[in-house]
């Protein structure tokens, strides 16, 4: 056997398939977890029969027609559009802020022409073409008021940090509209998997030639790879050696689960909380995921996930990379050391970076393009 991945999540699924399907290799992924598809593992609730997603919401969308080519060749997928709607002070308003959002806030019912005008007085004095942090940027385009309200908290309770220390880059994220329009994404393709992801995780490893070695960590293992193997890595790099430069900061997640007596506890798939006193950022409703399946599912139960932003620890699950100039300078010392020892670097941990689903795919694809090229 000539490649090993290690880490059964999209990103090393995706390699682990081609090379199978594709090169017609064969190919050892190695997983610590019991399972396969790393953070967008789902499973069905045994007691309601609702689609639950262990590692918080996970919705497909992507701007790019091969992306979505790709993945749809292991499932069909929904229409399903993501909208999400935000708490602040105890009233709901539509997420991302939008003109809705703005009329509700400012209790007015203004169209977009006279919100532009709006806008345009509000942040005059915020004007900066270059933003040099999350507050900046934020002022810049949505004035205080809608600052203070939906953004400056929500961003403090998820990153544990001063809007002022965070980088622009994170909000960019987040659509701001003008208009009515409340998707939370602007993708042309988008969608949930028709089965759930784990019919697509499993259609991607169906091949004989993909061997799955679950519950095992890489670390224990390594001495029994031969020295000319080729290894794809998509766990953390520090973890990797041993931490010897310091570890990488990460933001973490504490996802807690509940099961309500109840038919239907918020009445969407996520609201989020934007003030401080709730410590959490959001809760999920799983079954407003899969409205197709609403009658597979218990009438009278729900299923909810309260999810609680939390500093990261060594041993802790990393799930937002804290990408600051000391962390990735950091990252690059990881990344020579193990370019140089023949280590391929991939995904959301072994990247050192936050990727949506289809950007994990994307990057995959890469690699093993590569991979082809230098084979
Ligand atoms: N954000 C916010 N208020 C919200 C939702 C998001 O201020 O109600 C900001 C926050 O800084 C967050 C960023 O937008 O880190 C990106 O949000 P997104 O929903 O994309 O985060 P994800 O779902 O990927 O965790």
């Amino acid at each position: 056997m000539r490649y090993f991945v290690v880490g059964a999540g999209i990103t090393g699924l995706t390699i682990a398939e081609r090379i199978a399907n594709d090169m017609k290799e064969d190919v050892l992924v190695i997983e610590k977890r019991d399972n396969i598809g790393g953070n967008a593992y789902s499973y069905k609730d045994n007691v309601t029969g609702i689609e639950c997603h262990k590692y918080g919401a996970h919705i497909f969308h992507t701007k790019k027609k091969y992306i979505w080519d790709y993945i749809t060749r292991f499932s069909e997928f929904t229409n399903y559009r993501h909208r999400v709607l935000t708490c602040y002070k105890d009233k709901i308003y539509p997420m991302p802020i939008n003109l809705m959002t703005i009329n509700m806030l400012f209790g007015e019912d203004k169209n977009p022409y006279e919100v532009s005008l709006l806008m345009n007085s509000t942040v005059k004095k915020y004007k900066n073409e270059n933003p040099k942090n999350l507050e900046e940027y934020a002022l810049s385009l949505v004035g205080e008021r809608i600052y203070e309200a939906f953004i400056k908290n929500y961003t403090i309770k998820q990153w544990g940090k001063d809007p002022k220390e965070l980088p622009a880059s994170i909000l960019k994220r987040l659509p701001f509209r003008k208009d009515y329009y409340s998707d939370y994404f602007d993708d042309a393709y988008q969608g949930m998997p028709l089965y759930g992801y784990d019919e697509i995780f499993l259609k991607m490893t169906l091949d004989t030639r993909i061997h799955l070695l679950l519950n095992c960590d890489y670390k224990s293992f390594k001495d029994s790879i031969p020295s000319d193997a080729i290894v794809i890595y998509t766990g953390l790099p520090d973890e990797l050696l041993d931490y010897k430069y310091g570890a990488l900061e990460w933001r973490s997640l504490d996802f807690v689960f509940e099961r309500k007596d109840i038919q239907d506890f918020q009445g969407n798939s996520v609201i989020n909380y934007a003030d401080l006193n709730k410590k959490y950022t959001r809760i999920h409703e799983f079954k407003h995921f899969y409205r197709e399946r609403e009658m597979e599912f218990n009438q009278d139960k729900t299923v909810i996930c309260y999810e609680y932003p939390k500093k990261w620890k060594v041993g802790d699950e990393a799930f937002y990379p804290i990408a600051d100039e000391k962390n990735l300078k950091l990252y690059e010392l990881y990344k020579k050391e193990l370019t140089e020892k023949g280590i391929i670097l991939c995904g959301r941990l072994g990247s050192y970076q936050y990727l949506n689903m289809d950007q994990a795919i994307d990057n995959a694809l890469g690699v093993y393009i590569d991979l082809c090229n230098n084979s």
